[in-house]
């Protein structure tokens, strides 16, 4: 759990960034539509959540910097026993006052009056540049008159690259859940059943285990569907003797997990299934067994990609030098994205990949990547030999670095050939 004392200390941090005489705001998420009237459930803004922690929409987060202090201010929606009925309690000023540790709290109503009262002497102001929040917009106008104007949203992003204690505790038991859901999706008997079938089976552990949603739109890819990189239709039958690739995560909490698994329909990988998924199982630990502090993911993914290229050489799915295949870039027919992306309050974390020198940044302690080598073999790609055409492989965990190297989170999932076919339902 994030205590109270740990969202107001993110908020000084960040105030502490901004230079003197200035005015800094960020809002929350506002409700989007569906279709007519209905609407998604409401998420809040990850930047506004992690530096108040607050999930109700109709907010704003008020910076206010002089030379001798530093005070924010919390703009909450009234209570309104009429609207309330409809669509949930509000914690009004009286209940924010007691909980959040602000220096001001004002209604939501009054933002537009107080705001330009906090402008009056302000030299400096920062807010969210590109944001479609309604909210951020007409501060927009209203800073119009401003000379130096900054961005709040790098500058909160890049506070969200490094995990607290807290944190870490939060991504791990979003892991659990989901470590939960896809050894359900292997136990269970998939005889006559649809890619949907099996997600509603992942779907219903994060739920019944309090995960409020997914983390992302479940991939539930059987067969040549997993060479699809963003399927997310799920609508095609399991066929026995192929492969799902199956990428979903829960959201609990507010914190991502990002978990891939490549499992076989009926419980046995064949033979040429499994040489693809060693190859890329095996590259997967090898690139773990290299993080740790200073390291550079770039480096991860020019390893990665040699690993996968001579490993393709070995198959024949590749033919020539393995430096030059690389140098061409013939490797990235079969592995065409990244080693893997921060994960955090968003399962890919906006944090940034370079610093204000354009220079990558290294691995540090309290970060959380996720690593995803993967191999897909289109089932026309008449180059490949015919066996391993149609073959879809992805393994993804959720990797925390530490002091002198890392934990893998998600290691408690099934990850060997052995182990997943231990647990599957054969038939
Ligand atoms: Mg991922
Ligand atoms: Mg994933």
């Amino acid at each position: 759990m994030i205590t109270e004392r740990e969202y107001k200390k993110r908020r000084e941090l960040l105030a502490k960034k901004f230079s003197n005489n200035s005015i800094g705001v960020i809002f929350s998420s506002q409700h989007v539509t569906r279709s007519h009237d209905t609407h998604h459930p409401f998420r809040q803004d990850s930047n506004f959540y992690y530096l108040s922690g607050f999930k109700e929409d109709n907010a704003a987060l008020v910076f206010l910097k002089s030379k001798e202090e530093i005070k924010t201010v919390l703009f909450v929606q009234k209570k309104d026993k009429t609207l309330e009925l409809w669509t949930g309690e509000r914690l009004g000023t009286k209940e924010a006052k007691k909980r959040f540790l602000v220096d001001e709290i004002y209604l939501s109503d009054d933002f537009d009056k107080k705001f330009k009262e906090f402008l009056k002497d302000k030299k400096n102001i920062y807010y969210e540049f590109e944001s479609k929040k309604s909210a951020a917009k007409k501060v927009l106008k209203m800073a119009k008159n401003f000379k130096i104007k900054h961005d709040i949203v790098p500058l909160v992003q890049k506070m969200r690259l490094i995990k607290s204690a807290a944190e870490i505790e939060l991504i791990k038991e979003s892991i659990e859940i989901t470590a939960k859901a896809h050894h359900r999706a292997m136990k269970i008997d998939k005889k006559g059943k649809y890619e949907y079938q099996l997600q509603a089976e992942i779907e219903h552990e994060f739920k019944v285990n309090a995960a409020y949603s997914d983390a992302y739109t479940s991939i539930v890819a059987c067969a040549n569907n997993a060479n699809t990189l963003h399927y997310i239709k799920n609508d095609k039958p399991l066929v026995k003797g192929e492969l799902i690739l199956i990428d979903a995560g829960c959201e609990h909490n507010y914190y991502a997990s990002d978990i891939t698994r490549t499992i076989p329909v009926n419980g046995k990988y064949s033979e040429p299934q499994k040489e693809l998924y060693n190859l890329v199982l095996n590259t997967q630990l090898s690139i773990i067994g290299m993080i740790k502090p200073f390291v550079k993911r770039s480096h991860l993914q020019k390893s990665a990609e040699k690993l996968l290229t001579k490993g393709m050489i070995e198959l024949g799915i590749l033919k020539g030098d393995c430096k030059k295949l690389i140098k061409e870039q013939k490797h990235k027919k079969y592995y065409p994205h990244g080693i893997g992306h921060w994960m955090g309050i968003d399962v890919h974390d906006p944090a940034p990949y370079k610093d204000a020198k354009q220079r990558e940044i290294a691995l540090q302690k309290g970060m959380v990547l996720t690593i995803e080598p993967g191999l897909y073999i289109d089932k026309n790609d008449k180059s490949v030999p015919k066996k391993y055409r149609g073959i879809g492989i992805r393994i993804e965990d959720d990797i925390l670095i530490t002091k002198d190297g890392c934990e893998n989170l998600s290691r408690s999932i099934a990850k060997t050939v052995e182990e997943i076919e231990a647990l599957s339902f054969k038939f």
